[in-house]
C-alpha cells in the first residue's frame, strides 16, 4: 500500500506539472528549477543573475522555504517579481504549489521564471514542477564527497554548478573528485564552476540560459 500511495502522489504531481509547463509554454517563459542543499547559494546566484539578464530576459522568481519571506525580500530588493511559498514543514516544492504561485505572476511580461526549490538534496529531485530545465548546485563548503552520496540530485540535472568555487583552496576541496563523480552520473549536463563573489563562471551560466530561452 505504501508503494501505491507514493506512486499516486507522484502521478498527481506529474499531471499538475504538465499543466504548469503548458501554461509557461503558452507564455513563452522558460522555467528553471534550481535544486541544492540549504546554504549552497541559490538565492545569491539569483541576486546576480536576474539583474544581469534583466534587459534581454526579464525574470521572476518563485522561492520555496519552510518558513519566512527572507529570500523573497532579498530578491524583491533587486527588483525581481518574487513569490514566496512557505511549505510549513514540507521539504520540497510541489507542482500544485507552483501552480498557485503562477497565478500571482504576470507571465506575459516574462521570459524566464526561476523556481528556487526548498534547500534539500533528496526529494526535490523526484518532483517535476513543470520546469523546462533543472539546475543542480553543489557548493564547495558542502564537501567534495557529496555528489556520490546524493546522486539523484545530479542525475536529472540539465546543468550543474559547482558553486562558491573561490573557496576551493581555502577548504582543500578535491575538485577533480567532484568532476569525476559527476561524470559517472551525468554526461549530458554541462558543468560550470561558479562564484558570485568573484563572478567566476557566471558568463557561462548566463550564456547557457540564453541558449535555452525560447
Ligand atoms: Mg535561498
Ligand atoms: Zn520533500
Amino acid at each position: 500500500m505504501k508503494i501505491n500511495l507514493v506512486k499516486n502522489v507522484l502521478e498527481a504531481n506529474e499531471a499538475a506539472a504538465e499543466q504548469n509547463r503548458r501554461r509557461l509554454d503558452d507564455a513563452c517563459v522558460l522555467a528553471v528549477n534550481i535544486t541544492s542543499a540549504p546554504g549552497s547559494g541559490k538565492t545569491s546566484l539569483l541576486e546576480a543573475t536576474v539583474p544581469a539578464l534583466a534587459d534581454e530576459l526579464p525574470a521572476a522568481v518563485i522561492v520555496g522555504d519552510l518558513q519566512t519571506t527572507r529570500d523573497a525580500e532579498r530578491l524583491a530588493a533587486i527588483g525581481a517579481a518574487t513569490t514566496q511559498i512557505n511549505t510549513e514543514g514540507g521539504c520540497h516544492l510541489s507542482a500544485a504549489q507552483v501552480a498557485k504561485a503562477l497565478d500571482t505572476l504576470d507571465l506575459t511580461s516574462l521570459r524566464l521564471l526561476f523556481i528556487e526549490n526548498v534547500g534539500n538534496m533528496v526529494c526535490p529531485a523526484a518532483f517535476d514542477l513543470g520546469e523546462h530545465v533543472r539546475v543542480a548546485m553543489l557548493s564547495v563548503p558542502e564537501g567534495d564527497d557529496k555528489v556520490a552520496k546524493y546522486p539523484t540530485l545530479f542525475q536529472p540535472a540539465d546543468v550543474i554548478l559547482i558553486h562558491k568555487i573561490d573557496l576551493v583552496d581555502a577548504l582543500d576541496c578535491d575538485l577533480a573528485r567532484i568532476h569525476a563523480d559527476i561524470a559517472k552520473l551525468n554526461t549530458r549536463a554541462p558543468v560550470f564552476e561558479t562564484s558570485t563573489k568573484t563572478a567566476a563562471g557566471l558568463d557561462q551560466w548566463y550564456n547557457w540560459l540564453r541558449t535555452k530561452c525560447p
